[in-house]
């Protein structure tokens, strides 16, 4: 869809930016459209829901469920927009967007709500305020389609390349069987993943499919609705994210087109490489440790402070890495005269990062 790519830099929701989005960021935007309130969070925010469209194809999607998982709500918002000035592509579909629905865990930069509950290992005991609002939704709804929506962390890689986007058509039992349900979403995913491929070769996965009924998505496709997780991921020094919700939202669009057009392709699905824990955020060759060269492979740390996402170094791993990839790597050789002998990891790392300019923040 590239008049879609044409027209996402303009559109409204550009204001929101970078990594931290609260349910206050959000607010003004959402007034743009149809909206109710479907339930209230643990510490009583409201949990709002979009409804756009009246067209027979119903598609319930959700966000931030995760609160520290901000790109897909900032990519489908710009969704939302693009849907709002384009009725013709709207056309098929009624579409229930439930844009933060832990806006706790957002306020707090946390992947869990304010109860400490991961809102995705809640769907058999459905213990939180959220997950009810969540499930109410889903009742009175009655979707033909979920999209649920997350950011996945730096250490995914995919065919030695970082993985931007990562795609799931979640099991549905312990023996993950291919259900009329599982094959519609695997359709749409191989058809996301064929438009991707023209533009980020190498940078799409296929998420483990392990089953777990706790988590929302198994859920629902176990009840018959073909669920899609969809999860944004980081591509060298992005760490706002902007490029990947470019293409998360692309990707999205893509998969409104397959649905209203049925051209389902399950096949392309298995041919998608999984992922793996392959990558580290940043990776530094020859570094002189105790008469020696040494790699160091530094992970941030994601912290809130005074309103900012603090992306902080910690040592992820020291010694003989050739099995890591990063999305920065570093050669030290060409800095001379520095020492790192007797200093604990911690100082290590803090020295290292001071010298190279490690440490980065995002609002
Ligand atoms: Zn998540």
């Amino acid at each position: 869809m590239n008049l879609f790519l044409q027209q996402q830099s303009v559109l409204k929701s550009q204001l929101l930016k970078g990594r931290y989005i609260t349910y206050s960021k959000i607010e003004a935007l959402l007034s743009d459209f149809d909206l109710a309130k479907v339930g209230t969070s643990t510490k009583g925010l409201p949990i709002k829901a979009i409804t756009i469209g009246n067209g027979p194809i119903k598609i319930l999607m959700w966000s931030q469920m995760h609160g520290n998982e901000a790109t897909s709500t900032k990519g489908i918002m710009d969704v939302m927009y693009f849907l709002k000035d384009n009725a013709a592509f709207l056309a098929p579909f009624t579409i229930q967007l439930i844009p933060m629905l832990n806006p706790d865990g957002a306020a707090a930069y946390t992947r869990v709500n304010a109860n400490g509950v991961d809102l995705n290992r809640d769907a058999e005991q459905q213990s939180q305020p959220e997950t009810h609002a969540l499930f109410e939704v889903y009742d009175a709804f009655q979707p033909d389609y979920c999209f649920n929506l997350h950011d996945q962390r730096t250490l995914f890689g995919v065919n030695d390349e970082p993985c931007m986007l990562s795609y799931l058509s979640p099991a549905a039992d312990v023996d993950k069987l291919i259900t009329e349900a599982r094959k519609q979403a695997m359709g749409i995913i191989g058809h996301m993943n064929e438009s991707l491929l023209q533009h980020l070769p190498n940078q799409v996965g296929r998420y483990d499919d392990t089953y777990n009924p706790n988590c929302v998505g198994d859920c629902f496709q176990a009840k018959g609705t073909p669920t899609i997780l969809f999860e944004c991921g980081q591509s060298g020094q992005d760490y706002d994210r902007e490029a990947t919700r470019k293409w998360f939202s692309f990707s999205v669009i893509e998969a409104l087109h397959c649905i209203a057009n049925k051209s389902f392709k399950p096949t392309v699905y298995n041919s998608i490489p999984e992922v793996k824990k392959s990558y580290v955020d940043v990776l530094i060759h020859n570094v002189p440790y105790q008469n020696t060269k040494i790699s160091v492979a530094i992970q941030y740390e994601e912290k809130l402070i005074s309103d900012k996402i603090f992306f902080e170094p910690t040592l992820h791993s020291k010694g003989d890495l050739s099995e890591l990839n990063a999305h920065k790597i570093i050669d030290l050789n060409k800095f001379k005269g520095v020492s790192f002998d007797d200093l604990d990891d911690r100082a290590f790392i803090k020295k290292l990062s001071e010298m190279l300019d490690l440490t980065y923040y995002s609002h």
